[in-house]
């Protein structure tokens, strides 16, 4: 059990905690605070996704405030990261928690772009010395994204303090020593700083919302947003082709090359990776796009995660009749459509790699079609007739039986369309339906 354990400052970075815990603690060697906070000599204090946690949680002293949760989401950058790894979240937190020893999360640790060194704002540090009597390190400083402090709207300036060389407990508290303000802020621009501003208050939103009041959303979520989106602005096509080169132009163009700079994105035709976002099995990315891409598409992170677009492959509707014995043929009556899950292997997201719909006149009829349409005639095709409907079933009841046969046959031939073109398979459907009506009459007759 410790004997004490320093209470974090409003939006201090645990790792700051942890450093102020050593300086008090009159411990001599690091190894020994690491031990006495981790259980283990030989632990790296990550500034952003510290772990080992719940070690620390069970022996915080006798009524500590504190628990896991909110150590995890007011002290550390989890929050940046989990709103965008639903399917990751808790592969995260375990980690964080220690229940998978020292094992470092794949993805986030390909995907983490930290600054080099702690970052701080002057006005801040001056006026946490006055308030607290110490300064620390504000975890929205560190934070990938935030170039401005969202207070006092100044640029944050560099420490001489390494973000990743684990000397946390030689140089681990901020102080005037090592924050040093004569260092010469950058200038950029009104209209960067004013998007400087615009992120770092998105971010903010996104490390302090109540996550439990956003719904939680799965990967596909995510990536049917942004194709919808897209749509809208001709970037994409139905069937989810991004149109990547006039989107980088678009994209720059919005944001500006000493912004994008600023944040490190490199929006170049040999950055491949620029738009990993829209990618449906998402694992390593960086937070930042989504947040830039975010109010590239004209929405708030609020407004966005308030989103209910659902991917509609084959468009609006109504949809085509394509009963040559209905009186609606061939016109845009069809509002009934049922999408089916497909039995592929990878059937998590088939409803989107390879959509299928079912679409069922009043007529009776139904036919069946797998992927968007890509080409003017598409919306002329079918892949399957499913039900031929009441209209040719009444028809078919008065035939004869070496009829019935011939007609059974040439149905069964016609009902999956093997050809790649939909006229083709029109004009065969219209011939058998005008066979079917002169056999009848030649049997009344
Ligand atoms: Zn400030
Ligand atoms: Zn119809």
């Amino acid at each position: 059990m410790l004997s004490f354990f320093p209470t974090p400052y409003p939006d201090e970075i645990l790792y700051s905690v942890f450093a102020r815990y050593h300086a008090r603690s009159g411990n001599i060697k690091p190894d020994e605070t690491l031990q006495e906070l981790f259980n283990s000599r030989n632990i790296i204090v990550r500034p952003d996704l510290p772990y080992n946690l719940s070690y620390l949680i069970k022996n915080l002293p006798l009524l500590s405030q504190h628990t896991l949760e909110s150590l995890i989401q007011k002290h550390t950058l989890y929050p940046m990261y989990a709103v965008f790894m639903p399917d990751s979240k808790s592969a995260i937190l375990g980690y964080m928690k220690g229940e998978l020893g020292t094992y470092i999360y794949r993805g986030i640790a390909s995907s983490v772009y930290l600054p080099k060194y702690f970052r701080f704002c002057p006005k801040c540090l001056f006026e946490n010395l006055h308030t607290f009597g110490e300064a620390y390190w504000h975890r929205l400083h560190q934070t990938p994204g935030v170039l401005v402090c969202t207070i006092h709207d100044v640029v944050l300036n560099d420490s001489i303090v390494p973000i990743w060389n684990n000397q946390w407990y030689q140089v681990g508290i901020a102080s005037l020593e090592n924050c040093p303000i004569s260092n010469v802020t950058k200038n950029y621009s009104e209209s960067t700083k004013e998007l400087l501003r615009l992120i770092a208050s998105d971010i903010e939103w996104l490390m302090t919302c109540d996550f439990k009041s956003l719904p939680s959303k799965e990967l596909d979520w995510f990536h049917i947003q942004y194709i919808v989106l897209l749509i809208k602005r001709n970037l994409a096509t139905l069937d989810r082709q991004v149109y990547e080169q006039g989107l980088r132009q678009k994209f720059l163009s919005f944001y500006g090359s000493e912004f994008l700079e600023a944040l490190g994105i490199n929006v170049s035709n040999n950055n491949i990776n620029l738009f990993n976002i829209f990618r449906l099995h998402l694992e390593v990315f960086d937070p930042v796009m989504h947040l830039l891409m975010i109010r590239f598409l004209r929405h708030s992170p609020s407004t966005f995660f308030a989103r209910k677009s659902k991917y509609k492959p084959f468009g609006k509707g109504p949809w085509l009749c394509l009963n040559p014995a209905c009186e609606h043929y061939l016109h845009s009556v069809v509002t009934k459509l049922v999408m089916l899950l497909s039995n592929d292997l990878d059937s998590t997201y088939s409803y989107i790699k390879n959509p299928i719909g079912t679409f069922e006149c009043d007529c009776g009829f139904q036919y069946s079609k797998i992927g968007v349409n890509l080409t003017k005639v598409d919306k002329f095709r079918f892949e399957r007739i499913v039900t031929f409907g009441q209209l040719w079933e009444q028809k078919y009841l008065e035939l004869n039986v070496v009829d019935r046969l011939n007609f059974q046959q040439a149905a069964y031939n016609l009902s999956f369309n093997y050809s790649k073109s939909p006229m083709t398979m029109l004009r065969k459907l219209e011939a058998l339906w005008k066979s079917l009506n002169d056999s009848v009459e030649k049997d009344a007759g």
